[in-house]
């Protein structure tokens, strides 16, 4: 299949064109016509290096409004490393999506100014679990109007013992979100997450 075939609007095919990407990978191939087909949950099991971040963001990008300035994805990944190279796809894939902002927010840097970047409006937040919390705790944060949460390698955000974290975290979003897991494995840990807090999510394995 072509990325024109699977969906995606003119922004982002300039975008993947400038990127040198010729053809969708397997897991985007499958991803990509259920995110932009309905709103709902998906389950997909899929190695990183697999183009993931592709198979999730530009969906997101695809759906979300730039010309509002309200949080409308969330993307929790489980390291700062993986924080800010997501932040830097999306900006990438999203860089012909006029007035678009990703903020990564993660430990270990001021969270004063990325609670100043987020308040300048970020349709799209990339975070690990732990600041995420903190920034809600403290009321850095709205998440209240998102309409898609994705959790990228839910099995090492388990590993790492974010559970709570990320049981809180969602705690605070929409329940008539969708929310997209992602996870190389599935372990009974990451299948109860699937199962408390989605709802029938349809899933892929690549
Ligand atoms: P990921 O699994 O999301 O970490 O992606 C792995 C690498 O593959 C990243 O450097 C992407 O930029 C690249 N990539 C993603 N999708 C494609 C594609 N369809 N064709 C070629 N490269 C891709």
């Amino acid at each position: 299949s072509t990325f024109q075939e699977l969906g995606l609007n003119n922004d982002l095919l300039q975008a993947i064109t400038d990127l040198g990407f010729t053809e969708p990978s397997e897991v985007q191939a499958k991803a990509i016509p259920i995110l932009l087909g309905s709103e709902g949950d998906l389950v997909a099991l899929a190695q990183t290096g697999t183009g993931k971040t592709a198979a999730f963001g530009f969906p997101m990008l695809e759906k979300i409004d730039v010309d509002s300035r309200t949080t409308q994805g969330l993307i929790l990944s489980p390291t700062r490393e993986l924080c800010l190279q997501i932040a830097n796809e999306m900006k990438l894939y999203g860089k012909y999506c006029k007035g678009l902002n990703v903020v990564a927010v993660y430990g270990g840097s001021s969270i004063t100014d990325q609670a100043r970047d987020i308040k300048r409006g970020a349709q799209i937040i990339v975070a690990t679990p732990g600041r995420m919390k903190d920034m809600i705790s403290r009321r850095m944060v709205d998440i209240s109007k998102i309409q898609y949460a994705v959790l990228d390698e839910a099995d090492e955000m388990l590993n790492m013992g974010f559970k709570e974290d990320i049981t809180d975290i969602l705690s605070h979003t929409p329940t008539d979100k969708s929310t997209w897991l992602f996870s190389a494995t599935m372990p009974r840990e990451v299948a109860a997450i699937a199962k408390n807090f989605m709802h029938n999510p349809q899933e892929i394995t690549v």
